[in-house]
């Protein structure tokens, strides 16, 4: 009988690791990705990904040692451990504030650098090939084919598999054409804030603040915020409406309003502020629910393609990620019912490319049940979070409530 394969849209972050996972579970694993080999591009000194890190935290480090503990180890290896929040305030006193009483701390990581290695695991298995500057332009789910396009040659192809993983982000072509054939319900919503990244370059060859900590300049209706890099800069990030990036046109009023609201970050920025900020793109900010996420046995969506959140919980990437550990789960519990599926030792040699379709709609019927309502939730906190972020962390009745919490 021959093995079962997958074609997995993008190459990102969740759909790397979701190829990572068919392919450790005997799938033939065919990924299709827009964009040029990310590590072909860093290797020319001309990469085009902005290098903007993110938080990886346990929920998505445990998809991760799911797979492998020792690519869990390699993640941990490229990671600035963050033990808590630093408060600028206005008078440029800070105030820390720890995550966890016990010593918990989420992680700053070069999103790149985590994709390329997870790209890396996954050619290292021999069941998997990525197409890169291949754009999936439509989806016939029923027929489980994927038109592609090569970009390069403009060449026109239909790749066919068992199963169909959507995981292009965003944006999704494949969550477009989920709603053709699953009447995948979407909700996107728009807020009213975008964002600029600045980076803050290291000072005498040394981080310009603590690295341990997010910085955060909370100024209740917008915020600046910090994550270091290992290079010792951090990738700052301003959020605020639309219309107070409308307003500054100059580099006065550049200065004027970050002399305003953000005075101690000026020296830390030095000239480069005016440069980074007005060259570097400002970005929309949205959420989007969707429901189902899959149509029968053929094909199922993850990641932001499924469920895209604004990044104030820091969970967009984690949930993605939790999405490949729990697709793993059920699609092992049909292969192998007598395992414990969450038993991730107990589960390590298990296939499940051999799964009927049948079996495999069976887990993503599972699947619909859980994640859409899951990840809906996460969006919810993170809508809440900016207002903490922004704003509570300032209050004094927080405060006093997080340093009791700490006691
Ligand atoms: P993507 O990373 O968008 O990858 C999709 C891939 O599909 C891309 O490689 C793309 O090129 C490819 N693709 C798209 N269309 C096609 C097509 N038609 N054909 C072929 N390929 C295609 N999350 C966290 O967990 N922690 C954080 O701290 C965090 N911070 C964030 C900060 C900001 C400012 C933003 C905007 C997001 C942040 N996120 C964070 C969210 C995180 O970036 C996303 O959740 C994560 O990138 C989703 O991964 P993905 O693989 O689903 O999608």
């Amino acid at each position: 009988m021959p093995q079962n394969k997958v074609i997995i849209a993008g190459g990102g972050l969740v759909g790397s690791l979701a190829a990572c996972y068919f392919a450790k579970r005997g799938w033939t694993v065919e990924v299709y990705e827009k964009r040029p080999d990310p590590r072909e591009e860093r290797n020319h000194g001309k990469r085009n990904l902005r290098s903007i890190n993110l938080a990886i935290s346990t929920r998505g480090l445990s998809a991760i040692n799911r797979l492998d503990p020792e690519v869990e180890k390699k993640t941990l290896d490229i990671v600035l451990p963050m033990y808590g929040r630093m408060i600028h305030n206005l008078d440029g006193s800070l105030n820390s504030q720890q995550y966890s009483v016990t010593g918990q701390p989420i992680n700053s990581i070069d999103r790149g650098r985590l994709n390329e290695i997870l790209l890396d695991v996954c050619e290292s298995y021999p069941n998997t090939k990525i197409y890169f500057e291949y754009d999936t332009e439509s989806f016939d789910y029923a027929k489980k084919t994927v038109t592609v396009k090569n970009s390069k040659t403009n060449e026109i192809s239909v790749a066919s598999g068992d199963l169909i993983v959507g995981a292009d982000g965003a944006h999704s072509t494949a969550r477009k054409y989920l709603s053709f054939f699953a009447r995948t319900s979407v909700e996107k919503k728009y807020i009213d804030h975008g964002y600029c990244e600045i980076e803050m370059k290291s000072h005498n060859a040394d981080f310009a603040m603590k690295n341990d900590h997010l910085h955060i300049w909370p100024r209740n209706t917008f915020m600046l915020i910090a994550l270091p890099n290992l290079d010792k800069s951090f990738t700052c990030t301003l959020f605020m409406p639309w219309s107070q990036f409308e307003a500054i046109e100059t580099d006065e009023d550049l200065m004027a309003f970050f002399k305003t609201y953000f005075p101690d970050s000026i020296p830390l920025f030095g000239e480069e502020l005016k440069k980074e900020y007005f060259t570097n793109p400002k970005g929309a900010l949205f959420y989007v629910k969707s429901s189902p996420h899959h149509y029968k046995g053929n094909a199922v969506i993850v990641g932001d393609a499924a469920h895209c959140t604004v990044p104030f919980y820091a969970q967009g990437m984690n949930c993605g990620f939790e999405d490949i550990e729990v697709l793993d789960k059920l699609l092992v519990e049909q292969a192998a019912p007598l395992i414990d599926a969450t038993d991730a030792v107990a589960c390590k040699d298990v296939k499940t490319n051999m799964l009927t379709p049948e079996q495999i709609e069976a887990a993503l019927i599972n699947y619909s049940a859980c994640r859409p309502n899951d990840s809906a939730n996460m969006i919810d906190l993170a809508m809440h979070n900016y207002i903490e972020m922004r704003s509570n962390v300032n209050n004094l009745s927080y405060r006093i409530r997080h340093w009791l919490e700490g006691k």
